[in-house]
């Protein structure tokens, strides 16, 4: 048996049918990484030790009669979340030494499950990029074709999940970088509406925009991890008080009833944007015409301010994270320049030496954009802007369940390709900003290969908290691309 292809679902039936045992399977996961990551890169922190004496007691657990979903399953955390005695560097060079007190709610989630934690995965420093290639740590290469990017910013765990590290993992998403990632490495991404997952315990980018989400091999899994990461949590005052499904529920749905029933809208301003590439388009045009046969209504829908869309993101994310940047000073966390006397001068050397370029840039222009009389031309601009953004959403769930797009404008570009031009890099974003700026939730699902052998995805959104529409059509999509294209999103050999 080839235990690093198991799904989460696959492995925990095993499992408990006692066929592998937890210990197997992560030693199986340790000897992949140790073999392969050094040309991938896709992480930070590989947690052996740890990970071994958690799949122990995971099969004590399991052999006691006590096992829950996650109880002996290898997953793989974006070192932006806080893990107890583990370090969190946010892969900047500031947080380089940071071991954490305490463990994020997430964390705790799985620990609680008995879940094995086997290491801490590459990221754009403080999840700023498009990429992984702004990280301090290395660049992290997509496992599919080793010179193209994994996309960012959860490069890592997108990857680290591709190339059968571990069974899943979680990402970060503020603009995109659950979904982008999980398109440009074949697996499945989603982003769950704003304040559905506590946010304590992940360290900041844009605290209006930032969610954590699950990086799985399929549908069926993503619906496993949200069914557990879900949820308030009185350490977080923007969670969410709402009951939390059982989302396999969803795979039910559509086993059942397919998805008769069900609208799909297609914003009419996405057909007359620039930059997308062919394949992409073809990509999107195969996914509608399957959505169809399934049953899916199509229609048109309007977010007329799609526009702005990108320049408010790059306005407000700015302003939220240079404000949340302030912290990192040398005094209280990480690294210190030790050089200057003056503490001034100490805070300026530290900032200038533990961030990284891109992180300086956005506290750069956030700091500019909230200056005393700037405030109101700039972050005050986009917030309206981000008021009306969430009007189109609303107005277009009116008219349907979910809304269609692609992920991104093309499949992975190459290392380097992008890096002199921020510029470039902003706009790709403009399929995947829209959710985070609405608060509502999205899902990545793989719909093709490139012709160079790149993964690309369809990305579906819903209304705020319908997360089970995205499951229950993600899946469908899913069990019927492969038959209608011969779809197949397992890597070749690495
Ligand atoms: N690419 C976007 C940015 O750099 C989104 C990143 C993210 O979702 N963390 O801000």
């Amino acid at each position: 048996m080839e235990l690093h292809k198991l799904t989460i679902d696959q492995a925990r039936q095993l499992l408990s049918e006692k066929r592998i045992s937890s210990v197997e399977l992560t030693q199986n996961l340790l000897d992949r990484i140790a073999a392969h990551d050094d040309k991938i890169g896709a992480f930070i922190t590989v947690d052996a030790e740890n990970a071994l004496s958690q799949a122990r007691a995971a099969d004590e657990r399991i052999a006691a009669g006590g096992q829950k979903t996650f109880t002996g399953i290898p997953v793989a955390l974006k070192d932006l979340l806080c893990t107890k005695g583990v370090k969190t560097t946010c892969a900047s060079k500031i947080l380089g030494n940071f071991v954490p007190e305490y463990d994020a709610t997430v964390v705790e989630k799985f620990k609680n499950e008995g879940a094995v934690l086997i290491g801490k995965t590459n990221l754009d420093e403080f999840a700023m990029g498009s990429s992984t290639e702004n990280s301090s740590v290395c660049v992290t290469r997509n496992p599919w074709n080793l010179d193209h990017v994994p996309g960012g910013s959860s490069g890592g765990s997108a990857a680290a999940v591709a190339a059968q590290f571990c069974a899943g993992a979680l990402g970060t998403d503020t603009g995109g970088s659950i979904r982008q990632p999980a398109s440009h490495c074949g697996v499945v991404g989603l982003k769950p509406t704003y304040g559905r997952v506590s946010r304590f315990g992940l360290v900041s980018y844009a605290s209006s925009l930032d969610q954590i989400g699950p990086i799985t091999r399929d549908v069926t899994d993503a619906a496993l991890m949200m069914t557990l990461i879900c949820g308030n949590d009185p350490k977080d005052s923007t969670s969410a008080r709402k009951d939390v499904p059982d989302f396999t529920e969803g795979l039910k749905q559509f086993r059942s009833d397919g998805l008769k029933g069900m609208t799909a809208g297609i914003p009419k301003e996405y057909e007359s944007l620039d930059g997308i590439d062919p394949e992409v388009a073809a990509m999107f045009d195969t996914a509608k015409s399957l959505l169809q046969e399934l049953g899916v209504e199509i229609k048109e829908v309007s977010l007329p301010h799609t526009d702005y869309v990108v320049a408010a993101y790059y306005i407000i994310a700015p302003c939220e994270a240079s404000s949340n940047l302030a912290r990192f000073d040398g005094v209280r966390y990480g690294h210190r320049d030790r050089g200057p006397e003056d503490l001034i001068e100490m805070y300026k050397k530290t900032k200038s030496t533990g961030f990284g370029p891109e992180v300086q840039r956005r506290i750069i222009i956030g700091t500019y954009a909230l200056s005393a009389g700037y405030y109101d031309a700039y972050y005050g601009r986009a917030s309206q802007v981000r008021a009306l953004i969430m009007e189109d959403f609303s107005k277009a769930f009116n008219a349907c369940d979910i809304i269609l797009s692609p992920v991104a404008p093309t499949p992975a570009f190459k290392i380097g390709e992008n890096t002199d031009d921020p510029l470039t890099m902003y706009l790709s974003d403009i399929f995947t900003l829209s959710a985070n700026m609405a608060g509502v939730p999205g899902i990545s699902v793989p719909a093709a290969v490139s012709s160079k052998g790149l993964p690309m995805g369809i990305q579906m959104m819903a209304s705020r908290f319908d997360e089970m529409a995205l499951i229950r059509a993600g899946y469908g999509f899913e069990q019927s691309i492969g038959e209608k294209t011969g779809l197949k999103t397992d890597l070749p050999e690495l």
